[in-house]
């Protein structure tokens, strides 16, 4: 087993778990990652944890190191740390979303700050993970976020005059485009998934975050407000509903 938490204070270099469901994806298939950490004995104790469950690792010590990586690399996910020398990680993933580069993201930060999470959200990543943590809850995300990764492009879908294209990542209501942050898109896309349902926090944390990593958290009730002032109140519209004690939905007439 690895210690009970990375990136502490104290750490001791063991073995990583060998369970057959531990893989990143089924039948063995290796997945490149990318580790972006500056503390140079979490990067090294990470690396062989996921070489042992038989992934391909690089490490990138600086941000500068981490985006030229991932240009020249197609990762099937990259662990950012957020405190990196030069570019830190929230301008990594800004600058390699800006640039096309999708590899599923999963941000480590050093505390558990509601806008030090959203922040990494925002700037494209696809989950965080709070320091220290555990070596099977950081498999355990890397498998979710590459899970996600799967190609899929599905037709635009509308609801009302909202209309959502997944393959281009746009928005328009009527003819009016809207920009949305990648967190802000996969909501409203989970919400257009399903209109007219209510949709309790837990699911849309679920589908629109693929990881119900804190449940007692109001990121979704912080990003359905962002939402309301993107896809609403601009318009003097009310689609984005409400529900006392039930969740939220998406009115087809709202
Ligand atoms: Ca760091």
């Amino acid at each position: 087993m690895m210690p009970g938490r990375l990136g502490g204070t104290r750490e001791l270099i063991m073995r990583a778990p060998h369970s057959s469901d531990s893989h990143l994806r089924a039948h063995n298939e290796r997945v490149r990652i990318l580790v972006a950490e500056d503390e140079v004995k979490l990067a090294a104790l990470l690396r062989r944890g996921l070489v042992e469950e038989a992934h391909a690792v690089d490490v990138a010590v600086t941000g500068e190191d981490a985006l030229a990586r991932a240009h020249a690399t197609e990762y099937d996910a990259i662990v950012l740390d957020l405190m990196l020398p030069g570019i830190d990680g929230l301008e990594v993933c800004r600058r390699l979303r800006a640039d096309g580069v999708w590899s599923p993201v999963l941000m480590l930060t050093a505390r558990d700050a509601l806008e030090d999470r959203i922040g990494g959200l925002d700037a494209g990543a696809d989950d965080y993970l709070t320091k220290p943590f555990a070596f099977a809850e950081l498999l355990a995300r890397l498998r979710a976020v590459a899970r996600r990764a799967a190609p899929e492009r599905p037709a635009v879908i509308a609801v009302g005059d909202l209309t959502l294209d997944p393959a281009t990542h746009s928005v328009r209501r009527g003819n009016t485009e809207i920009e949305l942050s990648p967190k802000e898109f996969a909501l409203l896309e989970t919400f257009m998934r399903q209109p007219n349902r209510v949709l309790s926090r837990f699911e849309l944390l679920e589908h629109a975050w693929d990881y119900d990593y804190d449940n007692r958290s109001n990121v979704i009730d912080v990003y359905v407000r962002y939402l309301r002032e993107k896809v609403d109140r601009p318009f003097g519209r009310t689609s984005l509903e409400t529900v006392r004690g039930a969740g939220y939905r998406l009115r087809a007439d709202g």
